[in-house]
């Protein structure tokens, strides 16, 4: 779906953007439309070739009026023309690696990222003959010199999973463009909030919407953002082809969990910036990587580039299993367990030697770099809506 760019503030964009009273009830939330098929005014084609922006809705695979209502919503709060909604944040990075990729191609990926991502593009990636180097992107020159005269794609997540690494978006773009190829970037952590990924040159925005977007834990999605014709040829590839689409009750539960984006991301901002003074000030803690704090490596690229510091942390204690161990059994707000951006705080033990091992595969100067930042693992927290001081108690009492 394709929308007019407004010049309305953020906090106006995420609750109107996409919505409308609707015509005949006079609704004013968003409806629900669960139909997988339409009925036709007059006969149409069958196949999804013969689409056009006339078209309407035919089948809940091409297109949803519910799931629409989402996709001008997260194009709006991007700031860009046109926006795909999947059925996860792996369905959407499918899409777009699968679309934009052949076999001959090569693609420059981070080094540190998902799993999930880093997963994809090391393991599956080469079967399909597609050339993958991975290199910490962070330093703009590890791209320029990863760039051959193939090189289709750079994918960076910013900040990175799990040690928040930044990149420079900027130079990621200008250095991809002059090779001929484009910048794709994962900015679930950072969302629509913090940065604005097409403003600063990328060529498409992929999002987690099971993270901060949706915000409650609750519906599992994923989108694109790009320009009409990128989006278009994903559209025909990936959503129609391969099938990955969203839900209609999970973009319902997704729209509204967009509408409070804002308010909820200054939230977990400032209560972020609470607990990682206190981390950082407890001598139990050897380390806390948080991008709004001055002792973040990259904490000058981020306040260039991020209007919000986001609500993820990372830090470092000196037996993390142990620290583990204890945190399943005594943590009485924060949940031990994976996924960030909701509004329940959550934290989880991410170790070196396992997650190199099942996804990351680094060695030589790129594991020394990790192991600079991360040591034998991090937790990565993820602070939720409750009151700062609450969650710093709970910490004090399993650290
Ligand atoms: C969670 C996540 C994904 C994958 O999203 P799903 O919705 O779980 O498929 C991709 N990138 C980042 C940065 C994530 O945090």
């Amino acid at each position: 779906m394709s929308v007019q760019r407004s010049n309305r503030g953020p906090r106006t964009t995420a609750v109107h953007a996409g919505e409308a009273p609707d015509p005949i009830t006079g609704a004013s939330a968003p409806n629900l439309v669960m139909s997988s098929t339409y009925v036709m005014e007059k006969p149409a084609g069958f196949s999804a070739h013969e689409l056009d922006e006339e078209s309407g809705f035919i089948y809940s695979r091409w297109g949803n009026p519910t799931v629409a209502q989402l996709e001008q919503k997260l194009a709006a709060m991007e700031g860009g023309e046109a926006c795909l909604a999947f059925a996860s944040g792996m369905a959407a990075t499918a899409a777009v690696l699968l679309s934009a990729l052949s076999t001959g191609d090569h693609v420059v990926v981070s080094d540190t990222n998902y799993a999930g991502t880093a997963e994809l593009t090391r393991q599956t990636l080469p079967r399909f003959g597609i050339e993958v180097t991975t290199v910490d992107t962070s330093n703009p020159d590890n791209i320029a010199n990863a760039m051959r005269s193939n090189t289709k794609l750079v994918w960076v997540e910013t900040p990175a999973n799990p040690i928040l690494r930044i990149t420079n978006l900027r130079e990621a773009a200008r250095i991809a463009h002059s090779g001929g190829a484009k910048l794709a970037v994962d900015s679930t952590f950072a969302t629509p909030i913090a940065t604005n990924p097409l403003a600063l040159g990328a060529d498409y925005v992929v999002h987690s919407l099971t993270k901060y977007i949706c915000g409650h834990g609750d519906a599992v999605g994923g989108a694109v953002i790009g320009s009409k014709q990128a989006i278009a040829a994903i559209h025909l590839e990936s959503t129609i082809h391969h099938g990955g689409v969203i839900s209609p009750f999970n973009a319902w539960m997704i729209i509204r969990g967009a509408a409070t984006l804002p308010i909820r991301m200054a939230a977990h901002q400032a209560s972020a910036m609470k607990v990682a003074q206190f981390l950082e000030d407890d001598p139990r803690v050897p380390s806390v990587l948080y991008p709004g704090l001055a002792s973040h490596p990259q904490h000058d690229v981020a306040a260039a580039q991020m209007d919000n510091f986001s609500g993820i942390i990372a830090f470092r204690v000196a037996d993390g299993p142990a620290t583990a161990r204890r945190m399943t059994e005594k943590l009485a707000i924060i949940h031990y367990a994976v996924s960030l951006g909701h509004h329940r705080s959550l934290i989880c033990w991410i170790g070196t030697d396992a997650l190199m091992e099942s996804s990351f595969q680094l060695s030589g100067k790129q594991l020394a770099s990790y192991r600079a930042m991360a040591g034998d693992g991090v937790f990565r927290l993820s602070i939720g809506l409750e009151d700062p001081e609450d969650l710093i108690a709970d910490l004090d009492q399993v650290l």
